[in-house]
């Protein structure tokens, strides 16, 4: 099979071409394992944390979980799914399912969580493999490419929105609008229709703010600008701390900002020294972290994306042009969710 493969950690802006394109065995199904053909793959900004060496990769790995796929072959113990049927598979690839914390529904927290194409190869192939306990079944309405967003930009901002607390009649704040944020947005205005959205880009992003507003945004500006009213919660998307120094200042009293990415690049962390107790913190605001997911986040999230319907706005790639697509992604280029289209 054809596979983008990450051999070593690199900065994308020394050597833009971190992924090698390789032929590789098809994997063959443990027990309880279904083999997926892949259709679909999501780009995800976690990639560029692997390949930069914020996040550790089981080096060598096949990068990529937000994989839609048809079971091509089972496992002599897997039951749940049939030969050709569609399934998706997201960025929880294991989990002990005994601890502490898989007890408790938080099996997004074990200590032997295994992540999608990061501690096993994921969906940035022709094939994978993957236990039919960490696999969903697509609601038909999608196309592949549709639905792969949805598994982790959509599922883990799904997560991140239910973190927040938020009721109706609320004003949220999303920081950054690329492909959680855009997910996230419909997901909000489904949920608590009478409540406000307010957008905060990068300056000058006019095509984000176009777009946020086509989805229903009901302000959007810089990160930094004071919108009309203060928020009672937000959710930051962006890879750096500056959003959160401002989210923590135009945030209501009791507020909690959230934020919902894996790592933070260190470029801007003198932005946290202009912290000031009484301007961000005082009033009990909160700051709150999403850590990965778990298997009902996307269980419960799957079918509400159906229902909506959430139809994620989609750049497509081939798979051959997965280093084109993390620069394009690195650079806030892509409009909506990139997604590789593997035949
Ligand atoms: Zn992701
Ligand atoms: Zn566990």
């Amino acid at each position: 099979m054809k596979a983008q493969i990450l051999k070593k950690i690199v900065k994308l802006e020394e050597n833009p071409e971190p992924l090698e394109m390789v032929d590789l065995p098809i994997p063959q199904p443990n027990a309880k394992e279904i083999l997926v053909r892949i259709s679909a793959c999501g780009v995800c900004h976690t990639e560029i944390d692997e390949i930069e060496g914020r996040c550790q990769p089981k080096l060598p790995v096949i990068p990529g979980h937000e994989i839609v796929g048809t079971v091509q072959e089972r496992g002599n113990k897997a039951t749940k799914f049939q030969v050709s049927d569609r399934v998706g598979i997201a960025w929880i690839y294991a989990s002990c399912g005994k601890c502490g914390f898989c007890r408790e529904g938080k099996e997004n927290l074990c200590p032997e969580f295994q992540a999608t194409g990061c501690d096993a190869n994921g969906g940035y192939a022709q094939y994978m493999v993957v236990s039919e306990d960490f696999a969903y079944p697509i609601p038909e309405r999608f196309t592949a490419a549709q639905a792969a967003p949805l598994l982790c930009a959509g599922a883990i901002g799904y997560r991140a929105l239910n973190l927040t607390g938020i009721q109706d009649h609320q004003i949220l704040g999303l920081f950054g609008f690329g492909a959680s944020a855009h997910i996230v947005i419909q997901l909000a205005k489904y949920k608590y229709p009478h409540g406000r959205v307010f957008v905060f880009t990068r300056p000058g992003q006019k095509e984000h703010q176009d777009l946020a507003k086509k989805l229903g945004a009901d302000w959007t500006g810089a990160t930094g600008d004071n919108p009309p009213a203060n928020l009672n919660y937000a959710i930051d998307f962006t890879p750096v701390w500056k959003p959160v120094v401002e989210a923590l200042r135009i945030l209501e009293k009791g507020g909690r900002v959230v934020i919902n990415a894996i790592r933070k690049e260190e470029m801007d962390k003198n932005s946290l020294l202009e912290l000031n107790y009484s301007t961000h913190l005082w009033q009990e605001k909160e700051i709150k972290s999403v850590a990965n997911i778990t298997r009902k986040d996307v269980q419960e999230f799957l079918p509400l994306a159906g229902q909506i319907p959430i139809i994620p706005e989609v750049q497509e790639f081939k798979l051959a042009e997965a280093n084109k697509a993390l620069n394009l992604l690195k650079r806030g280029r892509i409009q909506g969710a990139g997604v590789l289209r593997v035949d």
